[in-house]
């Protein structure tokens, strides 16, 4: 069985106050609703961490980073290891977001290193993939997707790919009000498991849980969850109002 998990992505948003407040509305929702059959997941800035994580009820709520250094330790000022996150009680780190990729040049080769690490230190990342625009108007999104996972991902020995999740994000579709359609959706959720098989063995492919992120709301994420491919979503817009963000994990456990 794949978990079914909704993971937030408050990006550079809120203030310590008002994430705080979020996480609080959050934390109340899901865990009055007592229910344990999704794995809910916030994507904090690092410096909340430590205040969120006195906040949520680690019964029903981890926390991710939403980036990790690409080294271990040492003088890279400004960055934040696996270690550091680690030791605030952190659980995922988001690698591979298309912003980080888009804005701070972040690279397959990059991304491996930081898979690798994350993994080392117990962390368990999500791992995101997905085309631009231009690339599915060329008709080459399954390449641009297939060579993301071969690059950051396929070396990896199958018992440490088993402890990942994986996000499908088309950056057409982040923070742009246009989703994927849930055909769109399960077609290239699909294509990413049959690469799975192809590299590793039918049982891990059908282990790995994959998301779908870009606009997801409360208003589409029934039909995009309804898919048989489709074992979640990561949220970034969305994920900033607690009713809008408990209604998607709502509709993944529906
Ligand atoms: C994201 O940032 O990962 C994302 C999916 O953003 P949004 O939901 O706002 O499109």
């Amino acid at each position: 069985m794949r978990n079914k998990i909704v993971a937030g992505n408050w990006k550079m948003n809120k203030t310590l106050k008002e994430g705080i407040e979020l996480a609080n509305e959050v934390n109340n929702l899901v865990s009055k609703s007592n229910n344990k059959s999704v794995v809910v997941i916030l994507g904090t800035p690092f410096i909340y961490l430590a205040e969120v994580n006195k906040i949520i009820d680690p019964k029903f709520i981890s926390i991710a980073v939403q980036n990790c250094a690409s080294e271990p330790e040492g003088a890279y000022t400004g960055e934040i290891s696996v270690e550091m996150i680690q030791s605030t009680g952190a659980k995922y780190v988001i690698i591979g977001h298309s912003e980080r990729r888009a804005y701070f040049g972040e690279e397959e080769q990059i991304l491996n290193k930081k898979v690798n690490l994350a993994l080392a230190e117990n962390l368990i990342p999500i791992f995101c993939c997905g085309e631009r625009l231009e690339e599915r108007e060329k008709g080459i999104h399954f390449d641009i997707v297939k060579n993301q996972l071969d690059k950051a991902l396929f070396d990896l020995e199958e018992s440490e790919f088993r402890k990942i999740a994986i996000a499908y994000e088309p950056v057409w579709a982040i923070g742009t009000g246009v989703n994927a359609t849930p055909d769109q959706a399960q077609e290239m959720h699909r294509f990413i498991r049959n690469l799975i098989v192809e590299r590793y063995e039918n049982e891990t492919a059908e282990s790995i849980s994959i998301l779908y992120g870009g606009s997801c709301k409360p208003s589409n994420s029934n039909e995009l969850f309804a898919n048989p491919d489709v074992d979640g979503g990561l949220i970034g817009g969305a994920s900033l109002k607690a009713d809008d963000f408990f209604a998607i994990i709502n509709s993944l456990t529906g």
